[in-house]
C-alpha cells in the first residue's frame, strides 16, 4: 500500500469489523495498521485530492457536546462523513450525571443574560451570541422533538420524566446511529497537527495493544472535556491553555462537633467566602441559597456555587480560608435581639435548650451547636441568661464564622475551570482563531457553569453551533466542487 494516510469509517458496533478489515480499502476510507507505518506530516498526497462529499470531521470525545455536535454536523450536511473518536464508553458523564437522573438543562433562565451570570468562567462571553443560536429553550425542543420528555423542576432544573439519564443517552446514540455518525470508542487521540493543505492529522492509539493509526481530517472538533490530552492536541493546534482547576466541590471545616450535625439542612443562608492573599472581598464569593452539613464539612447548592465562583482564589490559597454564614438572613440583627429579649421573658422557667425562638426556624440539633460555642449550658433556664449572651447569640447566628481547611475528596469534583481561552475561538461558530477548520466545544474551553444543568447546556450549546458551522463549511464545499 503506497498511500500514506489512514482514514477510517466505521458505524457504531462495527469495531471487530473494523479489526477485520484493517488494512485494506473500505467505504472509501484506508485504514493503516502499525507495521505499515509510513506516515509523516510532510509527505500528505496532495495529488489525492478527494471529492468533497468524501470529506470527513472528526470529533475527539464522545461526551455531550461531542456527539450533540457530530449529531448536528450529520443532519446540516448528511454527505459529510463524521468520525468519533472516543478513549473509553461514550457519554459516560450523561450516564452518571444528576444522581444517575441526568440535569439536561436549566427551564428557569429565558433571558440569556440572566442565564450567562451562571458561568463563573464565561459570564460576560456567554452574553451574546452563544445562547442565542442555541440555548435551554432549543435543547428542551430538541429532546423533546427526539422524544424524550423532559420536566422542569421547581429550582429551574430540568430532567427527563424517566429520572433515568439512559434516556438522554440512548436518544442521543440512536440519532448518531439514525444520521449514520461513526463511532470509534476505546481509542485516544494523541496528537494533532494541521497539514501544508490545511488537513488534520490524527494519531490515534489504543495503548494496550501498542496499536498506532493516522488520520487525515477536513474539519476537527474539540470536545475531550476537560482531558489532558484533549489540552495537548490545542496546544499543538496553536492555542494557549487556562490552568485547569477544580471547580464544585464541597468545602471542609475545622470543628469537631460538625460530624455531630451530619445531615442538617438550611434552606436558606448566606454564605461569605475570606480568602488570604485574597485583596478584595470579591462580590461573588458571598453567595445566598440552601445549605448542607456533611461529614466533614459543608455541601449544598450554596457551597457548590461558592466553590464554583472561589475556583481559581481558593486554589491559590490552598483551600484554606474563613466561611462566614448567616444563618438567619431573612431578619435584621436588631429583630432578632429583640425577639430573643421578649423569648427569654416569655419563657423564664424553660431550660434554653428546649425552646428556641420559632422565628429562626433552626432545628434542635443546631441550636444546641449554637449554645456550646456561646459556652451555655442546655439546662440553663432562660431567666438567667445575660443580655450580652443573647445579643452574642444573635451576633453568632448572623456571623458564624468556621475555618476552611479543604475540599471535599470524595468525587464530588463536577466540572473543570480553565482549558482554551474564549478569545481564542469565535464564538458564533465555535471556530479557531488560530486555526481555520479546527472547532471546540463543551468543557474544553475555559467556559463553567455553577449547578442546575449550566455544565450542559454549554455543553449543548457549543456542539450544536460547532456541528452547523461545520455542516454549512461542508455543505459550501459540496456545492463548489458541483459548480467546478
Ligand atoms: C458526577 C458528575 C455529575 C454531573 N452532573 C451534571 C448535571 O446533572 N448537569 C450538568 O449540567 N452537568 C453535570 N456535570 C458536568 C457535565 O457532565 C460536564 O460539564 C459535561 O459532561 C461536559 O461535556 P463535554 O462533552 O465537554 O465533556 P465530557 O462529557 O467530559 O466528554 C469528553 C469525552 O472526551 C473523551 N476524550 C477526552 N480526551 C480524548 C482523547 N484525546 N481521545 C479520545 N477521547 C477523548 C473523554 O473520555 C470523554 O468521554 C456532571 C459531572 C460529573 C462528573
Amino acid at each position: 500500500m503506497s498511500f500514506t494516510l489512514a482514514r477510517y469509517l466505521l458505524h457504531f458496533g462495527d469495531s471487530l469489523k473494523a479489526a477485520a478489515i484493517r488494512g485494506r480499502n473500505y467505504n472509501g476510507f484506508l485504514l493503516l495498521t502499525p507495521n505499515e507505518r509510513k506516515f509523516t506530516t510532510n509527505a500528505v498526497p496532495v495529488a489525492q485530492k478527494r471529492k468533497s462529499n468524501e470529506e470527513l470531521l472528526v470529533v475527539v470525545g464522545g461526551g455531550a457536546a461531542g456527539v450533540y455536535g457530530a449529531i448536528r454536523a450529520k443532519t446540516v450536511a448528511p454527505n459529510l462523513n463524521v468520525l468519533v473518536i472516543e478513549k473509553g464508553k461514550p457519554l459516560s458523564k450523561v450516564r452518571i450525571s444528576g444522581g444517575g437522573r441526568c440535569n439536561v438543562t436549566n427551564g428557569h433562565c429565558p433571558d440569556n443574560m440572566v442565564l450567562a451570570e451562571h458561568y463563573p468562567r464565561g459570564n460576560k462571553e456567554l452574553r451574546g451570541a452563544f445562547f442565542n443560536m442555541h440555548g435551554p429553550v432549543d435543547t428542551m425542543s430538541w429532546f423533546a422533538d427526539h422524544g424524550v420528555q423532559l420536566k422542569t423542576e421547581d429550582d429551574g432544573r430540568v430532567f427527563p420524566v424517566s429520572n433515568s439519564s439512559a434516556s438522554v443517552v440512548d436518544c442521543l446514540l440512536s440519532q448518531a446511529s439514525y444520521r449514520a455518525v461513526s463511532l470509534q470508542t476505546g481509542k485516544v487521540v494523541t496528537s494533532a497537527s494541521a497539514s501544508a493543505v490545511g488537513k488534520f492529522i490524527l494519531k490515534v492509539e489504543k495503548r494496550t495493544l501498542n496499536f498506532v493509526e493516522y488520520v487525515e481530517a477536513d474539519y476537527l472538533l474539540i470536545a475531550s472535556g476537560s482531558s489532558k490530552q484533549g489540552y495537548n492536541l490545542a496546544v499543538q493546534l496553536g492555542h494557549s491553555i487556562v490552568d485547569p482547576v477544580p471547580s464544585l466541590f464541597t468545602l471542609k471545616i475545622e470543628d469537631s462537633q460538625i460530624t455531630e450535625l451530619a445531615g442538617v439542612t438550611f434552606p436558606k443562608v448566606i454564605t461569605k467566602l475570606k480568602l488570604e492573599h485574597v485583596e478584595r472581598n470579591r462580590l461573588h464569593l458571598t453567595q445566598v441559597g440552601p445549605m448542607l452539613v456533611t461529614h466533614w464539612g459543608f455541601s449544598g447548592p450554596v457551597i457548590l456555587r461558592l466553590s464554583a465562583w472561589g475556583a481559581r482564589e481558593l486554589f491559590s490559597s490552598g483551600y484554606k480560608g474563613k466561611l462566614v454564614v448567616d444563618f438567619v438572613p431573612d431578619l435584621h440583627i436588631e429583630d432578632m435581639k429583640l425577639i430573643l429579649s421578649r423569648h427569654k421573658e416569655r419563657f423564664v422557667k424553660q431550660k434554653v435548650l428546649n425552646s428556641c425562638p420559632t422565628e429562626f426556624g433552626l432545628v434542635k440539633r443546631f441550636w444546641k451547636y449554637i449554645l456550646d460555642r456561646e459556652g451555655l449550658l442546655g439546662n440553663t433556664l432562660w431567666a438567667s441568661v445575660s443580655n450580652n449572651s443573647l445579643f452574642s447569640i444573635a451576633h453568632l447566628l448572623k456571623h458564624c464564622t468556621f475555618g476552611v481547611t479543604g475540599k471535599g475528596q470524595f468525587k464530588d469534583e463536577f466540572v473543570t475551570a480553565g482549558g482554551v481561552p474564549l478569545s481564542e475561538i469565535y464564538l458564533n461558530t465555535m471556530e479557531s482563531r488560530k486555526c481555520p477548520h479546527l472547532f471546540f466545544a463543551g468543557e474544553v474551553l475555559n467556559v463553567d457553569g455553577v449547578t442546575g444543568g449550566f455544565n450542559f447546556q454549554n455543553a449543548w450549546s457549543g456542539g450544536f453551533i460547532a456541528g452547523t458551522s461545520i455542516g454549512r463549511l461542508a455543505v459550501d464545499a459540496t456545492l463548489k466542487e458541483g459548480v467546478a
